[in-house]
C-alpha cells in the first residue's frame, strides 16, 4: 500500500510552498487508496513551538487535507532513534568523533585556503590499519555516519528524474550532536522507515539530503523509498516565495477572505496540470494525480489568478454558504439577513475576496458614508437634485419592490429625455457615495425606504 506524509518541522508559520507539500502527498496517496500520515519535525525544541503546530492543524483542517492514522510526534522517538544510532555504531556504520569546534573551524579555512569545498577530513573515521587520535578526556563525542568514500548514489526522481551523486561529495555527517539529540537525517530515514513509507514527497531543497538518506537506509539495512522532490514557488518578482510578497502563513488566507476550495484549486495548479482544467475540487485532483504532470521546474506566485480562482468560487456560493464564516467585526454590524442575501446575490460576482463582499456590503446596508467632493461636483447639480426630489416622491409611493423601483426609474428616464446613467450616477452617489455598483435599482429595493429616505434626506 502507497504510505505518503507530510513531515513539517513547527518552527515558523505553514507556509504555501509547505501546505502545497501536503497537498501533493495527499493526492498522492488518495489517488493510489493509500494512506497520508502527518508527522510533526518537532526535534528542534528551541525553535519548534505550539502555535506553530497549532497552525499545521489548523491549516490541513481548513483545506481538507485530513490525515490517516495518529499524528507521530519526532520528539517521542528520541529513543528509538538513538538504538539505531547504537545499532550502526556496532555495525561499523558510524564512528564517534572527538573533534572540537576550533578543530572544526581550522579544517573548514585549511579547506577554504586550498580553494575546495569544506568538508570533514575523516579524522575519527576508524579504517583498517589506521591509528587514530588519541581521545581527549572534557570532549563529549558526535556520532558520524561512515558514508561510503567511492561510488555512486542514484535515485530515480519523480519528479526531477535521475540523480546521480559521487559519494566522494558527500560528507561523514552527524548522526548524534554531543548532547545526545539524534540529527534531522537520522531521523527522517527511521521514522519514513518505521511509519512504512514508500514515498517521499518533499520540498527539492531537500535534494542535497536524498543520497546521504539513501546510504543510511542502506547501511540500517531498510529499504529504500521513492522520492520525489517538488519545485520551488517564487513569488511573482521571481524570487523565492517569502513574508514579504504578502500573507506568509497558509492560515493567513483564512483572514484574507479566501475560500478553502480556492486555495487547494490554486495551489494544485502551482506545478501540476491536467490538461486544461484550470478549476476543479480535491476529490478531482485525487482523481487526476500523477507525477509525469508535475512540472520540475519552479512555479511562480500569481495572486491574480488565485483572486480569480477564488471569485469562482465565490461565485458558487449562495449566503447560507458563506455566512458563518464571514468576519467577527462585520457580523458585529447585525445586518438583517434578508438583505445580506440581496447583497450577496447583487454583489458575487465581483468579489475576489470574502472581505470584499464585506466591504460593499457595509457601503450598501451601512450607517458611514462620506461623499467625495470630486464625485459630487461631476454629478450633482441644480438639474439632477430637482430629479432625485422628484423621483423620492414616487418611490415613497411605491413599495420598494424591485418591479416597482425599475418601472419608476425607467419611465421617469423616458418623461424627462434623459439618458439612464444621467439619473443613475447621482443616485449611486447619494446613496453609496460612490460612482459604481451592480444595477441601482436593486439597490434602491434592498436598502429599502427607511434607509434610502435617510440617506435623501441627508444629503438634499
Ligand atoms: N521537516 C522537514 C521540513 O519541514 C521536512 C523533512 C522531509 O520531508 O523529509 O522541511
Amino acid at each position: 500500500m502507497i504510505k505518503t506524509r507530510f513531515a513539517p518541522s513547527p518552527t515558523g508559520y505553514l507556509h504555501i510552498g509547505g501546505i502545497r507539500t501536503a497537498l501533493f502527498n495527499y493526492a498522492f496517496a488518495k489517488k493510489n487508496h493509500g494512506q497520508f500520515y502527518l508527522r510533526i519535525e518537532d526535534t528542534d525544541t528551541e525553535r519548534s513551538t505550539q502555535a506553530a503546530i497549532d497552525k499545521i492543524y489548523q491549516g490541513m483542517h481548513w483545506l481538507g487535507l485530513n490525515h490517516d492514522g495518529e499524528i507521530i510526534y519526532q520528539s517521542k522517538k528520541k529513543d528509538r532513534h538513538q538504538a539505531v544510532i547504537k545499532d550502526l555504531l556496532k555495525n561499523g556504520f558510524a564512528y564517534e568523533c572527538y573533534c572540537s569546534k576550533q578543530e572544526l573551524e581550522q579544517m573548514r579555512q585549511d579547506y577554504e585556503q586550498k580553494g575546495l569545498k569544506p568538508k570533514y577530513d575523516g579524522r575519527w573515521r576508524p579504517e583498517i590499519g589506521k591509528t587514530l587520535p588519541t581521545q581527549p578526556s572534557n570532549v563529549q563525542p558526535v556520532i558520524r555516519f561512515k558514508n561510503p568514500v567511492s561510488g555512486l548514489v542514484e535515485w530515480d526522481d519523480l519528479v526531477k528524474g535521475r540523480i546521480s551523486v559521487n559519494n566522494e561529495e558527500l560528507d561523514d555527517l552527524i548522526l548524534q550532536r554531543s548532547d545526545g539529540t539524534p540529527t534531522y537525517n537520522l531521523s527522517v530515514v527511521v521514522d519514513d522507515m518505521d511509519m512504512g513509507i514508500t514515498h517521499v514527497i518533499r520540498g527539492d531543497d531537500h535534494i542535497n539530503n536524498t543520497p546521504r538518506q539513501i546510504n543510511i537506509y542502506k547501511a540500517c539495512g531498510f529499504a529504500v523509498p521513492e522520492f520525489a522532490h517538488l519545485s520551488m514557488i517564487l513569488g511573482e518578482d521571481g524570487q523565492k516565495l517569502s513574508k514579504r510578497h504578502g500573507a506568509a502563513s497558509v492560515t493567513d488566507y483564512i483572514d484574507l477572505g479566501y475560500l478553502p476550495e480556492s486555495i487547494i484549486n490554486y495551489l494544485a495548479r502551482l506545478g501540476w496540470s491536467h490538461g486544461d482544467a484550470e478549476l476543479f475540487s480535491l476529490e478531482d485532483m485525487c482523481q487526476w494525480f500523477s507525477f509525469d504532470k508535475v512540472t520540475s521546474s519552479a512555479s511562480q506566485f500569481d495572486l491574480k489568478k488565485l483572486n480569480w480562482i477564488n471569485n469562482h468560487y465565490i461565485k458558487s456560493k449562495n449566503y447560507d454558504d458563506i455566512k458563518a464564516i464571514l468576519a467577527p467585526g462585520f457580523v458585529a454590524n447585525n445586518f438583517e439577513e434578508s438583505k445580506l442575501k440581496l447583497v450577496f446575490e447583487l454583489y458575487k460576482d465581483r468579489c475576489q475576496t470574502l472581505r470584499e463582499f464585506e466591504q460593499h456590503a457595509d457601503t450598501v446596508l451601512g450607517e458611514s458614508r462620506q461623499v467625495q467632493e470630486d464625485l459630487k461636483n461631476k454629478y450633482i447639480n441644480q438639474d439632477t437634485l430637482q430629479h432625485l426630489k422628484s423621483l423620492l416622491m414616487e418611490f415613497n409611493d411605491s413599495d420598494f419592490s424591485i418591479e416597482a423601483i425599475e418601472s419608476i426609474l425607467k419611465n421617469y428616464v423616458k418623461n424627462a429625455d434623459l439618458k439612464f446613467p444621467q439619473i443613475a450616477m447621482p443616485l449611486r452617489i447619494v446613496l453609496l457615495g460612490i460612482d459604481q455598483s451592480p444595477s441601482v435599482g436593486h439597490i434602491i429595493s434592498i436598502i429599502g425606504k427607511e434607509l434610502f429616505n435617510k440617506r435623501m434626506d441627508r444629503f438634499l
